[in-house]
């Protein structure tokens, strides 16, 4: 089995974009939003300004006890802050929340996260715009990893529109034929089993086992599930290291594309703005 070794990919990507922001005319700024104490958005976003502070990047959390009212507000000054060129407000939001309200109010050229609807639609017309950050980090990840994907059937399961939604049209765009299975899928190995890449976003531990892949597969784990303390995938890794041709580890996979992929997203919205200058 080859290992999809995200970790080393993405280390390597940056330090590229590292050299790439030196030639900008300004500095890039990311604000990271936090309106929750939840653990794990805590990590993500700490990781996010770390790592956009080692590429040269300005980096801020904004952590607040918000309001639906007050979150707004911050995002509408930030809209206006011509310093600032990357907003991310740090999904889930807490409840009662209207998320898409949310969403709709990020400003579409800092929206680095691309779940605007703006966004989305260019993605849907393979025009320019921000591209999610997980699903444009796994397509980076496969073709770093020279995987053939032209005519190739590749099966996604899970459909959110972090994850799933987004790369129906990047695999489209890559002529790959695509397969969607979610929750409500019938028979889950029937429409498994023909995948030539198998794509596992649901955050179910496991999920995925050897009777449900053909030999020779090539697997991209997105899953992060804790299981006694330990972060583990939605694929069975060890019982699949013999079967697949390919697979990412959890973690090491796609995480760090992710992050990635976001500090792109920031250093092109500096790049769009200087080019139409
Ligand atoms: P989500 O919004 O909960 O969506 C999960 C998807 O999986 C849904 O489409 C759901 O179907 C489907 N599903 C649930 N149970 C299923 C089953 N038994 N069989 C088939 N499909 C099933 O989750 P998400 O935000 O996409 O995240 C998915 C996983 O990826 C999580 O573990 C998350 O932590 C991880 N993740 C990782 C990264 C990263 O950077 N590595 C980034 C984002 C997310 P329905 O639509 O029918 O409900």
């Amino acid at each position: 089995m080859h290992l999809i070794d995200g970790k080393a990919i993405a280390s390597r990507l940056r330090r590229s974009l590292k050299d790439r922001v030196q030639t900008l005319k300004k500095q890039p700024h990311l604000v990271v939003v936090l309106a929750t104490d939840h653990p794990a958005s805590l990590s993500y976003v700490t990781a996010k300004e770390k790592a956009a502070i080692e590429v040269g990047f300005k980096s801020r959390i904004i952590k607040d006890k918000f309001t639906e009212a007050s979150l707004l507000k911050c995002i509408d000054e930030l809209n206006q802050d011509s310093e600032v060129d990357g907003i991310l407000v740090q999904l889930p939001l807490p409840d009662g929340f209207d998320q898409n309200k949310v969403i709709d109010r990020i400003d579409p050229t800092k929206d680095v996260d691309g779940f605007h609807p703006h966004n989305l639609a260019m993605l849907v017309q393979d025009r320019e715009g921000f591209v999610p950050a997980t699903p444009k980090g796994i397509i980076r990840l496969l073709k770093e990893s020279n995987i053939h994907l032209k005519g190739q059937h590749v099966v996604i399961v899970g459909r959110s529109l972090i994850v799933g939604k987004p790369l129906i049209h990047l695999l489209l765009k890559e002529n790959m034929s695509v397969t969607v299975a979610h929750s409500k899928s019938k028979d889950l190995k029937a429409l498994t089993l023909p995948a030539d890449v198998l794509i596992a976003a649901v955050g179910v531990p496991n999920l995925i086992q050897p009777d449900m892949v053909k030999k020779g597969v090539i697997i991209i784990d997105v899953g992060i599930n804790r299981v006694d303390g330990k972060l583990v995938g939605d694929v069975d890794f060890e019982a699949l290291k013999d079967v697949v041709e390919a697979m990412t580890p959890v973690p090491g996979g796609v995480g760090p594309m992710t992050i990635y992929a976001l500090l792109e997203n920031t250093y092109e919205a500096v790049l769009r703005k200087e080019e139409t200058l």
